[in-house]
């Protein structure tokens, strides 16, 4: 007889199902008992078809009821959001609301998700001012649904608003303004916010240490970092892959890579984020081969490499001229993964470095939504080639489009005049940044400025233009200054220089070598001796120079002065020919560009044992006749070694392209790109 059985019967058993199938069962039965009459039964149904994955039976259930109540609706409304059909769920809402059903705490709750997820300020608005009007003002779930809305649209006043007047308070409602702060850059008010959690004795879970963690990473604030990585540690919190991965993150994008890979191994679980965080932490430190090491472990473990980690790839690659494993990464993207902007402009800076300007330029060309940081990188590119009239006239591109040239764009275009020795155009477009665009010159700006002025002789305007600096000069710039006084043998006014660098003390090596070269250059040995006690003293060891060369798509690098070398005869029989030939064509050794304090014959030996020339040899040894030479080098190339670079290029026939610390040297039948003027 119908209605004999009676609720709460079908309720244990829709729980116990575990496939839509058994639900249909019991939903055949329930038809045939006549159950369906009681509301309650219904939503269950509802709940068990969506719990088990047939949406589409939950929906057709609900359709075909005559009535429909809040059990009801919120069946299918929250069915709908654990399917994440968050504008299904927003359309269901306002269905009740037009039917005439009065939401309860879980309806509001889910549809100010689904306005979250769909970034909808405007309806989760109109939501929350109901919610109030409803009586669930003081609701902690409503509440904390509608900071996590303001959140995620980045309106952290709005949120802070609502969180104040919060009668009360819940882990989730603290976490989210904890996340939000942090996910909107704002790491000191997260901080701020997780303080006053742990002052009112909520403790953190691992959801808001997460947070905490990433804003540690973007403020660099390791102290911090580290306390929350031992408050995990004391508290016992679990650590899933998601906060290890942030912890990686942190200890690695603040350059702290032991720590970094300490917790990596440490890890039962790693996945493609974790991995792309160790590898872009080493790149952007410099460690490309570790990096490059670790992109090929990776595969190892079967994983595919995401943008983070190919985008990090790119940028080792990058510093180290690696042209043929950048390329096959570029193809790789190209297959597999979609150019966003960021991945776009790492491949033209990729190719740029490794010396191929023109696909740097062909890619450039392709993509279609260049914003400024892809205009910025092609004029650099063309900057660091030493091709100072192309970058310009990118310049004026650039200007014709919507974008309008930024501090970032000047300080390349800037660059790319110093980089071409372009005086006049540098002085005019200087002149120009500060009229007519109004951007006041930073360090970097005027830094570019010195550079050219100085390096073309111009040493005493680039004297008074730091002196007329609003901002206090850095070390760079009176680096800057002090080369110039070198090369153009002011050594009065490069002593003075020297002091004020020396007040800066600089924590670069390289900085004291220059110095210590300045003083070698007007042959003072005591001055000399004196740096170098300066370097000693504070642990400063100059970074050995090596040089990087792509051989039939494999890298070699040579140390100066290596001479483990297996092909190490046979580059030093080359290297004896070279020099006998330069000198028959009228090459003389610069032996100023020797530090020690020896016999004129030693310091002719050490030039020629300088890390570029041992790589040519090993490339005009290797290559066949013709091919196109790329070096790579850490340090600045030396005024002995590109002089005798033009030398070589002339007597092999052969194009070789040296890219130093700064920029491209493009040698070609005994001149050099960049005229002698670097
Ligand atoms: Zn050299
Ligand atoms: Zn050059």
């Amino acid at each position: 007889m119908p209605g004999f059985f009676l609720a709460p019967w079908p309720k244990p058993l829709l729980a116990a199902c575990k496939n839509p199938k058994s639900v249909a069962q019991i939903h055949a039965i329930m038809l045939l008992t006549g159950n369906l009459i009681h509301g309650n039964s219904n939503g269950q149904l509802i709940a068990s078809y969506a719990r088990t994955g047939d949406i589409n039976s939950a929906n057709q259930v609900f359709d075909e009821m005559p009535q429909r109540n809040i059990a009801t609706w919120r069946a299918i409304i929250i069915a709908y959001s654990h399917k994440n059909s968050p504008t299904q769920v927003l359309n269901l809402y306002h269905q009740m609301i037009l039917d005439g059903t009065r939401p309860d705490s879980s309806t509001f709750t889910v549809s100010l998700k689904a306005c979250a997820d769909l970034l909808d300020l405007e309806t989760g608005k109109e939501i929350h001012s109901r919610a109030i009007d409803f009586g669930y003002k003081d609701d902690v779930f409503v509440g904390s649904s509608v900071l996590n809305l303001y959140a995620k649209c980045g309106k952290m006043e709005e949120a802070m608003r609502v969180f104040d007047e919060m009668p009360k308070r819940d882990l989730v409602s603290w976490t989210t303004m904890v996340t939000g702060f942090a996910q909107s850059g704002r790491a000191v008010e997260a901080i701020g916010i997780y303080r006053r959690m742990q002052n009112e004795g909520i403790e953190g879970d691992g959801i808001v240490m997460v947070s905490l963690i990433q804003a540690c990473a973007n403020l660099g604030d390791l102290k911090l970092g580290l306390s929350v990585h031992g408050y995990m540690i004391r508290r016992d919190i679990w650590m899933d892959v998601v906060i290890e991965t942030s912890l990686v993150d942190m200890y690695a994008k603040n350059g702290f890579l032991n720590l970094a890979s300490h917790v990596f191994e440490r890890m039962s679980h790693r996945n493609v984020v974790s991995w792309s965080a160790l590898i872009s932490g080493f790149a952007q430190n410099g460690f490309a081969g570790d990096s490059l090491r670790l992109l090929i472990d990776m595969q190892d473990e079967g994983l595919k490499p995401d943008l983070v980690a190919l985008v990090s790839a790119l940028l080792a690659c990058s510093q180290i001229g690696f042209l043929k494993l950048g390329k096959s990464i570029h193809g790789f993207i190209a297959r597999r993964l979609e150019f966003d902007r960021i991945s776009g402009t790492a491949v033209i800076d990729m190719y740029s470095k490794c010396g191929s300007l023109s696909s740097a330029r062909l890619l450039f060309d392709r993509i279609s939504s260049r914003d400024s940081i892809s205009w910025n990188a092609m004029i650099t590119s063309y900057g660091i080639h030493g091709r100072g009239n192309e970058a310009l006239s990118l310049f004026f591109q650039m200007n014709k489009t919507q974008l309008k040239p930024d501090q970032a764009t000047f300080a390349s275009l800037l660059s790319a005049f110093s980089h071409s020795g372009l005086v006049e155009e540098g002085r005019h477009w200087f002149d120009l940044m500060v009229r007519e665009f109004k951007i006041e010159p930073s360090e970097k700006h005027y830094a570019c400025m010195v550079d050219l002025l100085a390096r073309a002789g111009f040493v005493k305007e680039a004297h008074e233009l730091i002196q007329s600096m609003k901002i206090e000069p850095g070390v760079a710039i009176w680096v800057a200054l002090l080369s110039g006084c070198r090369n153009h043998r002011n050594l009065e006014l490069g002593e003075l220089v020297t002091m004020k660098i020396l007040e800066l003390k600089p924590d670069d090596p390289g900085i004291y070598a220059l110095i210590s070269n300045t003083f070698a250059a007007a042959r003072k040995w005591d001055e000399v001796a004196q740096v170098r006690k300066v370097m000693k003293k504070t642990g400063m060891k100059k970074v050995p120079g090596y040089s990087v060369v792509e051989v039939k798509g494999k890298l070699h690098a040579f140390l100066m002065e290596d001479k483990t070398h297996p092909q190490n005869e046979k580059i030093m029989e080359m290297l004896e020919r070279l020099d006998f030939e330069m000198r028959q064509m009228g090459y003389v050794p610069k032996t100023e560009f020797v530090l020690h304090d020896l016999e004129e014959e030693m310091k002719e030996r050490m030039l020629c044992n300088h890390s570029e020339r041992l790589a040519i040899a090993f490339a005009l040894l290797n290559t066949g006749p013709g091919t196109r030479i790329l070096i790579t080098k850490n340090l600045r190339v030396c005024g002995d070694c590109h002089n005798a670079t033009r030398f070589i290029s002339k007597i092999v026939d052969r194009e070789i392209v040296v890219r130093d610390v700064r920029r491209f040297h493009h040698f070609k039948d005994g001149v050099c790109s960049c005229g002698d003027y670097w």
